[in-house]
């Protein structure tokens, strides 16, 4: 038998065993929902997370590896939601809106991944900089083209990432290189990537209709079709993120009481739907989305620089909607979960709410991976999920470092090093138990 690999990481650990709330910083659900646990041992076997142990208790044995970072924060590894990877090269493009900036920018950056030696290049420059963020978990749009989402699965495999990605399905209302001509040979892709792909290491296929506009009807109809050759795939795509686009969709699908209520009567709202943005929802489509059980990913970075307009957090919660926090890029302007929770906190703040620190760091953790169903796996630093951790530096600048000085208690901490502090925080990233992202000091 194989000896088993033993790491023992020291530091402190940070992740939550249950909802912390949204808006209670010091409240007791809050506080009973933070685990805190400075100083401990983090065990690790086989890339997966066997126990936690004060230092002070436990000497770990001659067949541990140890890892020693006293001081340093131990958190589950960022899980985005929502990004689109071909977009790296059009992060912080100047001037417009959603519709023009797709057409601008967007959609010619997309038509290069057809080349698969570009797709397979984008895909490492990708997966390196989501590590790099802190990032071990992530739901991703590549581009219509099969290559693009082969370089992707490939990278991400050889890296033992989870992943969640598939085809983008476009077959109106796009450029004619980006859009599926042919519903016969799209479906044939997309059977042959769930065959290859669904499964294979902690891949898994995610049918992708891009947005109501750019799928006709019988192409929404072909994706909940293509949703039932596994029971567990997943179904991403955006909603109600741009006035424009809600008028041009009420209009191209009269027939729906919302743009939501699109999906919805094509059979693509279920416990596995990830919807980007959701800004412009009502009651009605509140309550489907709960009923459904589907999840909103909430863009903030991207909202505000497209100027698309203030999610509201609250309301959605209210409603029993599950609320993750996602990039987008290029909407957005960087890969940056920390990033994310700042503009996350800044949009609630313009909407007249706070959201505390602890919320924000369970919707990039624990929070997401309950919602993609995955929290036996991610998000925690439970005994039996994978090794997918990050380790920080509470501050590493002068000025970060003053501040954390004086905070007087770990949410002040917390808040401050999310809200003003950035990855150079960042001294490693595992995935699986494996050292994936080391800093050069
Ligand atoms: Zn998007």
């Amino acid at each position: 038998m194989k000896t088993p690999t033993r790491i023992a990481l020291r530091g402190d650990l940070l992740d939550f065993t249950a909802d912390p709330g949204l808006s209670q910083p010091h409240d007791d659900a809050a506080r009973a929902a933070v685990r805190w646990r400075p100083d401990h041992w983090l065990l690790v076997e086989n890339g997966r997370i066997v126990d936690a142990q004060p230092v002070s208790s436990l000497q770990p044995g001659e067949d541990w590896k140890r890892i020693e970072h006293p001081g340093r924060w131990i958190l589950p590894g960022f899980i985005d939601t929502h990004v689109h990877s071909a977009q790296v090269d059009v992060i912080g493009s100047w001037g417009s809106e959603l519709l023009d900036w797709l057409s601008t920018h967007t959609y010619p950056a997309e038509q290069r991944m057809a080349d698969p030696v570009l797709a397979l290049q984008n895909s490492q420059l990708f997966v390196h900089a989501l590590l790099s963020h802190g990032t071990t978990t992530a739901c991703v749009f590549p581009t219509v083209h099969a290559a693009s989402c082969e370089a992707l699965y490939e990278t991400a495999k050889a890296k033992g990432m989870r992943m969640i990605a598939g085809k983008v399905l476009m077959d109106r209302h796009a450029p004619e290189a980006l859009l599926d001509d042919n519903p016969q040979k799209t479906a044939q892709i997309c059977v042959d990537l769930v065959e290859r792909w669904h499964g294979q290491g902690r891949v898994a296929v995610a049918i992708t209709p891009r947005f109501a506009a750019t799928s006709s009807p019988q192409q929404l109809q072909q994706a909940a079709e293509l949703m039932r050759l596994a029971p567990d795939l997943y179904l991403q795509t955006h909603v109600a993120e741009n006035r424009a686009e809600i008028d041009w969709v009420a209009q191209l699908y009269p027939e729906a009481r919302s743009y939501l209520d699109v999906y919805d009567r094509h059979g693509l709202l279920g416990p596995r739907s990830i919807l980007a943005h959701g800004i412009w929802l009502d009651d009605a489509d509140r309550a489907a989305l709960h009923k459904a059980g589907a999840q909103i990913a909430f863009c903030p970075s991207s909202n505000l620089f497209l100027g698309s307009g203030l999610f509201d957090w609250a309301q959605a919660r209210d409603a029993g909607v599950a609320v993750t926090l996602a990039s987008d890029v290029g909407g957005g302007t960087h890969l940056s979960m920390r990033r994310t929770m700042l503009a996350a906190y800044q949009v609630q703040a313009m909407r007249g709410g706070r959201v505390s620190a602890w919320a924000l760091l369970h919707a990039a953790t624990r929070g997401a991976a309950q919602a993609l169903h995955l929290s036996d796996e991610i998000g925690t630093l439970q005994p039996g999920c994978l090794a997918d951790i990050t380790i920080w530096d509470s501050a590493v600048h002068p000025l970060s470092q003053r501040r954390q000085s004086v905070a007087r208690d770990l949410h002040e901490q917390l808040f401050a090093w999310v809200t003003s502090g950035d990855e150079s925080d960042l001294v490693e990233t595992w995935v699986a138990g494996v050292r994936q992202f080391v800093r050069l000091d």
